[in-house]
């Protein structure tokens, strides 16, 4: 198994038709997937056509020619099933396309198929998919994280270079991380979500997985850009000057004791090394950060219970009949939603009753702010803050029973969601048996190129490790 990146193709497409090349990414992925389970459609007769359509093409090549792309099943595709790996939108077909679609098609990509993902994007293994979990290509009785599991898994098994997942708390660079891929968590706003399925609607945000980081920066320049289509779409660039000259923040080790001690020992150890190479780094203050996930779990759910209400058995999706109105809608939603979801929305719906909205979701907002200000003081210190990715290892399927316990993933990640600041996850290194590790770097809004750049030299710390 190989990774294959867009300059793969580039190559390829010096000599060879679209056409064939495409036709042979589609023959190794029925192959493979078997194996895996990355995908939930696949759209034969429409790739194919696009690839000739390509063929044809008379005018300038876009910046992704002919490039198979993998697309998350809670992104709009035109014409298509969208099922958000849930039963209640098993025959939903999407009557347009999401503003990063449309990007990609202008720039001459062909999606060749939609991926699996937890339902509705809720959890971190994939396991939660109503149809099938998705195996990790690098270790395959490992989970290959999630929700955008099936993205991760169809780049790091070399069946497409590029593809798109979406992260409200982790979902991008968790993935990323137990499969040994590059994923982006873009600024909130910096990427359309219309076509997005919504699940936290203040936090979702769509992030390219690539096998490179240069394939990952060119996938996130395509789909970036305001949209007049999304009201809370922005155009958030910073410069910084000498990325060179940066302070790293690093966690101070009272904030790592609860997580997997080989990973705190590398990340001791990286430390040591971004010193040894020269950089500054400065331990920052996360009192807050313990607070992340409640507060996190709080907000999405309870986005979640209100954005989910519209699934009901009327306007979208499947219907389960009842005796009368109440009791289809009883049915619908009983029958089509899985149980982590029901979980969510229980959750949400209670956070927001009258009595409770003040304990629990109005002061889940409060600490949403105050982090968010804890954040900013950091940044007046540091230019960057540089965390493992997860605080655990990939793990196997099946493994984890207590959904507090897939909570925990988002340790590392949930913070910069909540604040909607731009993190990437790297591949770090891989453990003695075999399994990726990744590294996390958060920035200041608007920062994906200046995290760009110091990836890049990160990447050339962590290549000795
Ligand atoms: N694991 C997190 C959750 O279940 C993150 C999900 C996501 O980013 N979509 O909510």
């Amino acid at each position: 198994m190989m990774m294959k990146g867009i300059d793969y193709f580039r190559k390829l497409y010096r000599s060879e038709k679209v056409r064939d090349v495409i036709a042979g990414v589609l023959d190794f992925v029925d192959s493979e997937d078997k194996k895996y389970n990355a995908f939930i459609t696949i759209n034969r007769d429409e790739t194919l056509r696009r690839a000739e359509e390509l063929d044809n093409k008379k005018n300038a090549r876009g910046k992704l020619f002919g490039i198979p792309v993998a697309v998350k099943d809670n992104i709009a595709v035109k014409g298509v099933r969208l099922t958000c790996a849930s039963r209640i939108l098993g025959n939903y077909v999407s009557p347009y396309s999401a503003t990063v679609v449309e990007k990609l098609l202008a720039e001459d990509a062909i999606i060749i198929g939609k991926t699996n993902l937890d339902e509705f994007a809720m959890g971190s293994s994939t396991e939660y998919s109503a149809y099938f979990p998705t195996r990790n290509p690098i270790a395959p009785d490992y989970v290959p994280g999630g929700s955008s599991g099936g993205s991760a898994a169809a780049v790091a098994a070399g069946m497409v270079p590029l593809a798109l997942g979406s992260d409200t708390g982790g979902s991008v660079r968790q993935p990323a991380s137990f499969t040994g891929t590059v994923g982006l968590k873009p600024t909130y706003g910096n990427v359309s979500r219309y076509g997005l399925v919504a699940f936290a609607s203040s936090l979702d945000v769509i992030g390219p997985l690539a096998s490179n980081l240069e394939d990952a920066e060119l996938l996130y320049r395509v789909i970036s850009g305001k949209d007049p289509s999304d009201s809370t779409s922005v155009c958030h660039s910073r410069s910084l000057e000498e990325v060179d000259r940066c302070t790293i923040g690093i966690l101070d080790e009272k904030w790592l004791t609860t997580i997997n001690p080989a990973i705190l020992d590398a990340y001791r150890r990286l430390t040591a090394d971004l010193e040894r190479a020269g950089m500054k780094t400065r331990i920052i203050q996360t009192d807050l950060w313990k607070y992340a996930l409640n507060a996190y779990y709080i907000i999405t759910s309870s986005e979640a219970s209100s954005n989910l209400a519209r699934y009901d058995g009327v306007r979208y999706g499947a219907r389960q009949e009842g005796e009368n109105l109440l009791d289809m809608y009883f049915s619908t939603r009983t029958g089509g939603f899985g149980d982590e979801v029901k979980r969510r929305i229980f959750l949400g719906t209670f956070a927001l009753s009258a009595g409770y909205y003040d304990k629990y979701y109005k002061k889940a907002n409060v600490l949403r702010e105050l982090l968010r200000r804890e954040f900013k003081e950091n940044f007046q210190g540091v230019d960057f803050i540089l965390t493992p990715t997860a605080p655990e290892l990939p793990f196997k399927l099946g493994e984890k029973v207590n959904p507090i316990d897939m909570y925990m993933s988002d340790w590392f990640t949930a913070p910069a969601s909540l604040a909607g600041y731009p993190a990437i996850s790297l591949p770090w290194y891989r453990n003695e048996q075999n399994l990726p590790v990744g590294i996390h770097i958060i920035g200041q809004a608007g920062d994906e190129e200046n995290i760009f750049i110091l990836s890049k030299k990160l990447n050339k710390i962590i290549s000795h490790f």
